[in-house]
């Protein structure tokens, strides 16, 4: 089957609101006329609003880069999911491998993120991913199914329509160091049987799995050529337009 391909930017702690609007003024013709796949941009929360506006009517999705559970309450410094949907953001990248590591967040925290995005009637993107030292002792898949497993266990696939899977293996992230296609392809594919074993085989081959993990135009042709990958979520690489747009772009003549 053929997923439409989505290609994601994470700009992480980066961009005040005249930089986002810099960008997008910038990346906007760089990426007119794409219109085989889908693009999304996460500037921080503090730029959401100003690029919301400035992306209308461009082919560019609005995404947020976490949430909270909770509709609102005394949760000091958090962002609910229905505040994310009220200024039109798109997407929401739950459990970035960062949010786990360096914040804590656990499976069953990630879950309830999940049911808030989806309550919203927004579209998760649900990070996974090993460490090295998982990777080097040879629990990389267990790892993975226990990610999916634990993040998925309350939804059926109904709920779950339009989510998105982000395979981004920790010792890839920000490091320079990509996984080869064979690897990502490898625990792309294991990811797809997992999610047919656990909402059913239909189901399975709709959900987009994305690879992430220092993402460039140099990489992204042949990570896109594997069968199971149909997208990237891109950090570093994300932060120059032009660089984001030739990765958008790949594999289009110019
Ligand atoms: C990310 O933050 O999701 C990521 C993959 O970062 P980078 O592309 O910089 O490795």
């Amino acid at each position: 089957m053929k997923r439409r391909p989505l290609i994601a930017g994470n700009w992480k702690m980066h961009k005040t609101v005249a930089e986002t609007l810099a960008y997008i003024e910038a990346f906007k013709p760089l990426v007119a006329g794409v219109e085989d796949r889908d693009i999304m941009l996460a500037p921080p929360f503090t730029a959401l609003d100003a690029a919301q506006r400035a992306l209308e009517g461009s082919p560019v999705a609005l995404g947020a880069q976490n949430c909270h559970w909770e509709e609102e309450g005394a949760f000091t410094g958090e962002i609910s999911a229905r505040m994310l949907s009220d200024i039109g953001v798109s997407y929401v990248i739950i459990g970035h491998s960062e949010r786990r590591h360096l914040f804590r967040e656990t499976d069953e925290m990630i879950r309830k993120k999940i049911a808030a995005v989806l309550r919203h009637d927004l579209i998760p993107i649900l990070c996974i991913g090993e460490t090295l030292e998982e990777r080097e002792a040879g629990k990389t898949l267990s790892v993975l199914e226990r990610q999916l497993k634990e993040g998925l266990k309350d939804f059926s696939a109904r709920d779950l329509k339009n989510l998105v899977v982000a395979y981004e293996p920790v010792w890839a992230i920000g490091t320079g160091k990509t996984a080869t296609p064979e690897q990502a392809e490898e625990a792309h594919a294991f990811c797809r049987r997992i999610l047919a074993e656990m909402f059913g085989a239909d189901f399975a081959e709709t959900v987009r799995i994305l690879y992430g993990g220092s993402v460039k135009p140099e990489n992204i042709v042949g990570l896109m050529a594997r069968p199971d990958i149909d997208g990237a979520l891109v950090g570093g690489a994300s932060l120059k337009p032009d660089v984001f747009a030739r990765i958008v772009c790949f594999g289009r003549m110019k």
